[in-house]
C-alpha cells in the first residue's frame, strides 16, 4: 500500500492496483481438496511474479485474491495490454501434482492518481470494480472508470478481428508521395497499412499497430506488406514509373519485430524473389528511436547488415523519442524525417521552428538528409524550403492512396505540379 502513496509523492506517475480474484476457487477446493488448492495458490502467485515487472509489487489480500500494484506506467493503454498479456500467460493449465487445472481470473482496476490519491480509496475503488467484475464471465476485468473499460472492450474487439485480418484479406497498402523540395519532383513513397474492416470499417493504424505489436502478429502484417510492395514496386518499373526515384519505397518496420525476428533476413528473402528489378536498392526501411533503447548493439548490427546490402535506412518521427546525438553519428542513417509535430507549429512557435532548423543542419553536418512529414500548406513547405530541408511528404502535396491512384498521380504528376510554384 505504501507503493501507492509513494506512487503519488515521489514519482507523481500513473498506476494501477489491481484485485485478482481466482474464477470459482471454491469449486476447485470442493474438486480436489484444500492441500491442492494452497499449492495452487502459490502456483498462480509464481506465474503472476514471472508475467509483471521486477518493480511491481504482489501479494495476497484474501484467500483467493490477489493484489497487484503497477507503479510509473506510461500510459493508462499499458494497462489494457497487461492484462491481455496475463490473460495469455493463464492459457496454459497449472499440473499440481497430476492435476491438471485451469484458471481463469476476475479482475477489479482502480488507477492512480485519477481514481483516488490515497491508497485506501484506491483500494476501496479497486474492490468496487472487483466486485462488478465478479458478477460477470470468467476473465472478466473491470476499471473502476468507465472509458477505461470501453477501451479495454474495444482493444478486445479489434484483437480478435485483427486475428481473422489476414485470412479475410482486408489490409491493403496506400503510399503517400515524398517529394524533392527544390524541384516538386517525386523522389520515392511511403507505404502505410491501411485496415478494411467488414466489421468495423475503416480502422486507423494508430488504432491497430499497438494491438498487432502486442500480440506478435505485426511481423506477419510486415511480411505482407513488404511481399505486396514488392510486387507493386516490380510492377511500376516494368510501366517504367519509376526510373527517377532515389528511395522508390519507404516501409515502417516495428522496433517490435527487431526484437522478435531477423529482419534483415526476412527482408532480404522477400526482396531476392524480384532479382531482376534488384529491388533492395529500392526500399528504405523506417525505423524510430526505441528501437535504440533496449539493445543498441544488435539494431546497429542489423542495420548494418541491411545498409551493406543496399538498403536506405531513416530515422521517423525524429526528436520525440529518445534523441541522443551520442549514438545517432554511429548509425548508418540515410535519412532523418523531421516529425509531424515540429511541422503542424512551424510557423506559430518559434522553438518548434529551431528544433526543425537544428535536424536539418545536424543532418547536413552528418551527410544525411531530411524528411520533414506532415507537410499541410504552402507556408509550412517554404519555411523548411528557406531552412534547407531536402524531402517533404504531406497532404499540401499529396495524401496516402491506393496503388492505383498512385499511378494516376505519376502519370499526371509532371502536368500538376506547375499549379505549385
Ligand atoms: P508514420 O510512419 O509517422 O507515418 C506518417 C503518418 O503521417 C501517416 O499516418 C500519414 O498518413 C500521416 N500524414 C502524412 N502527411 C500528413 C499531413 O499532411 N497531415 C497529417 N495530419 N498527417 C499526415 P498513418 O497512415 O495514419 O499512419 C500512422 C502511423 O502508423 C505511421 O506513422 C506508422 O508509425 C504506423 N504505420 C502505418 N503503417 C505501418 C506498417 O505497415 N508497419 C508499421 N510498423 N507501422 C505502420
Ligand atoms: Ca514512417
Ligand atoms: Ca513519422
Amino acid at each position: 500500500m505504501n507503493a501507492i502513496n509513494t506512487g503519488k509523492t515521489s514519482y507523481n506517475r500513473l498506476g494501477a492496483f489491481m484485485l485478482a480474484d481466482i474464477y470459482r476457487f471454491t469449486y476447485i477446493n470442493d474438486v480436489y481438496g484444500f492441500d491442492i488448492g494452497d499449492e495452487l495458490l502459490k502456483a498462480v502467485g509464481r506465474r503472476l511474479k514471472d508475467i509483471f515487472r521486477p518493480t511491481d509489487i504482489i501479494g495476497r489480500v484474501a484467500s483467493d485474491t490477489f493484489g497487484i500494484i503497477l507503479t510509473d506506467l506510461k500510459d493508462k493503454e499499458d494497462i489494457i495490454i497487461i492484462l491481455d498479456r496475463l490473460r495469455e500467460a493463464f492459457e496454459q493449465p497449472f499440473n499440481i501434482n497430476g492435476n491438471v487445472i485451469s484458471v481463469a481470473m476476475q479482475i477489479g482496476i482502480a488507477i492512480f492518481p485519477d481514481n483516488g490519491t490515497s491508497a485506501k480509496e484506491v483500494y476501496k475503488n479497486a474492490d468496487i470494480s472487483l466486485a462488478k467484475a465478479k458478477k460477470g464471465i470468467e476473465w472478466n476485468y473491470v476499471f473502476f472508470s468507465d472509458d477505461l473499460n470501453s477501451r479495454a472492450s474495444q482493444f478486445l474487439l479489434y484483437k480478435t478481428n485483427l486475428e481473422k485480418a489476414f485470412e479475410k484479406e482486408e489490409f491493403v497498402i496506400y503510399y503517400q508521395p515524398y517529394f524533392d523540395i527544390k524541384t516538386l519532383e517525386i523522389v520515392g513513397f511511403e507505404a502505410l497499412t491501411r485496415w478494411k474492416s467488414k466489421e468495423l470499417g475503416f480502422v486507423p493504424p494508430m488504432h491497430f499497430i499497438p494491438i498487432l505489436e502486442e500480440s506478435g502478429l505485426i511481423s506477419k502484417l510486415e511480411s505482407w506488406l513488404i511481399n505486396q510492395a514488392c510486387k507493386d514496386l516490380d510492377y511500376l518499373y516494368r510501366i517504367k514509373l519509376f526510373a527517377r526515384m532515389s528511395i522508390p519505397v519507404s516501409i515502417n518496420i516495428s522496433p517490435i519485430s527487431f526484437k522478435n525476428e531477423n529482419v534483415y533476413e526476412k527482408v532480404v528473402n522477400i526482396v531476392s524473389k524480384y532479382k531482376k528489378t534488384d529491388l533492395s536498392s529500392c526500399i528504405n526501411i523506417e525505423i524510430t528511436e526505441s528501437l535504440f533503447l533496449e539493445n543498441f548493439e544488435t539494431a546497429l548490427f542489423t542495420l548494418n547488415k541491411l545498409k551493406s546490402s543496399d538498403f536506405k535506412i531513416s530515422i521517423d518521427d525524429f526528436g520525440t523519442g529518445y534523441s541522443s546525438f551520442s549514438y545517432i553519428k554511429d548509425l548508418p542513417i540515410d535519412y532523418i524525417k523531421i516529425d509531424i509535430s515540429f511541422v503542424r507549429h512551424i510557423l506559430d512557435d518559434k522553438k518548434s521552428k529551431s528544433i526543425a532548423k537544428t535536424i536539418i543542419e545536424l543532418a547536413r553536418n552528418l551527410e544525411m538528409k531530411t524528411i520533414a512529414e506532415g507537410v499541410e500548406t504552402k507556408e509550412q513547405f517554404e519555411v523548411l524550403k528557406s531552412l534547407g530541408c531536402d524531402i517533404v511528404q504531406g497532404f499540401w502535396l499529396a495524401r496516402p492512396m491506393p496503388i492505383d491512384e498512385l499511378i494516376d498521380f505519376l502519370e499526371n504528376w509532371e502536368h500538376k505540379k506547375l499549379n505549385y510554384y
